[in-house]
């Protein structure tokens, strides 16, 4: 441990440097403001014992000057070295970042039991920045894990509720346009009965990674609505464009050939119900959510494995 001493007596310097080496602390000394601050930038010591009465700037701005230094998350103990004993000198010591004081002449047993003493708080503080730094990460990964579905990977429920209203929110200001996509897997009751649950589940894993991967503008967003369906949200795109989009889904779904004796086409397939429009009312939210819905139930009524839009497109208001 290495202490700066910034004294400017010499006879004071002499005894406090002595008592600090018997205590086993490295001083370090300066004998004036100027010559201290530059020591504890060079020095870099654990703890600072600072006269208040100096030649040229004294100890008050001395130790508002280092607390100036100190980067976020820093902190030098600093004693003040006194021998005034009003109490509003104690408080402007304090205020100017000052977190102790001693009377001088300086007794060996005090100095030892307030070096102690701010050991005790550098070990403490230092312990809870490691337990900070941990809570932070585990905090982290909760916000990652409370946003991802467990079962695919992609956009859980809750994610895409908050981002559906941060972009209706966004394209309503932008007066930009904005789709949205729900998609179904076909006959997936059969599937399940057919090949069993975990089956059905790899099935779901499968489809979810076919849609993120398609899905390749960066402000596009996929999730897991629920069970055996999916939704997209495309931001600043017309019904057009998020019908290509959804065609896209759909025959790479289909692409993925993963068999499927139950269902019409032999494999694995997606309904898709596509609704579009330019936001012009926090309130008309469900009025797209109700759209795109009607829109996959019009798909699976029409014979599935294909792509629907709502009609007609609505307005928002
Ligand atoms: P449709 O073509 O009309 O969409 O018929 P469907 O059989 O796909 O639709 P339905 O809603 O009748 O059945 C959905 C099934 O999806 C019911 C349930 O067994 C299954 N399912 C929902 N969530 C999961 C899941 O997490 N894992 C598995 N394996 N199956 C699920
Ligand atoms: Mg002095
Ligand atoms: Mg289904
Ligand atoms: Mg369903």
């Amino acid at each position: 441990m290495k202490a700066l001493v910034i004294e400017d007596t010499a006879t004071s310097q002499a005894v406090i440097c002595h008592l600090l080496e018997r205590l086993g602390i490295q001083p370090v000394q300066a004998r004036d403001g100027q010559s201290g601050i530059a020591s504890f930038e060079r020095e870099q010591p654990d703890l600072v014992l600072l006269d208040i009465i100096l030649p040229g700037i004294d100890g008050f701005e001395v130790a508002r000057r280092i607390r100036a230094m100190e980067k976020p998350g820093e902190w030098t103990p600093i004693i003040f070295l006194t021998s005034l004993t009003k109490d509003a000198d104690l408080e402007r010591g304090i205020e100017a970042g000052g977190d102790d004081y001693l009377l001088k002449p300086v007794s060996e047993v005090v100095l030892g039991a307030k070096v102690r003493a701010m050991q005790r708080i550098i070990q403490m503080r230092h312990s809870l920045l490691v337990l900070t730094r941990k809570l932070d990460g585990a905090n982290r990964e909760l916000t990652r894990l409370s946003a991802v579905d467990g079962l695919t990977g992609i956009a859980n429920r809750r994610q895409f509720d908050e981002a559906l209203l941060r972009e209706w929110r966004r394209c309503l200001r932008e007066q930009a346009l904005l789709s949205l996509l729900m998609i179904d897997v076909d006959f997936f009751k059969q599937y399940n009965d057919g090949y069993g649950h975990q089956a059905g589940d790899e099935c779901l894993r499968a489809v979810a990674e076919t849609l993120r991967v398609k899905l390749r503008r960066p402000a596009d967003i996929v999730a897991r609505y629920g069970g055996e369906e999916f939704a997209a949200i495309l931001p600043d795109t017309g019904l057009e464009g998020a019908m290509l989009v959804a065609e896209a889904l759909r025959s790479a779904v289909q692409a993925l050939g993963l068999p499927h004796e139950g269902a019409t086409f032999g494999v694995v397939t997606v309904s898709i119900g596509v609704a579009s429009l330019a936001p012009q009312l926090t309130e008309g939210m469900p009025k797209l959510l109700g759209a795109a819905d009607w829109a996959l139930y019009e798909a699976k009524r029409q014979g599935r494995n294909r792509v629907q839009a709502a009609e007609p497109p609505s307005s928002g208001d």
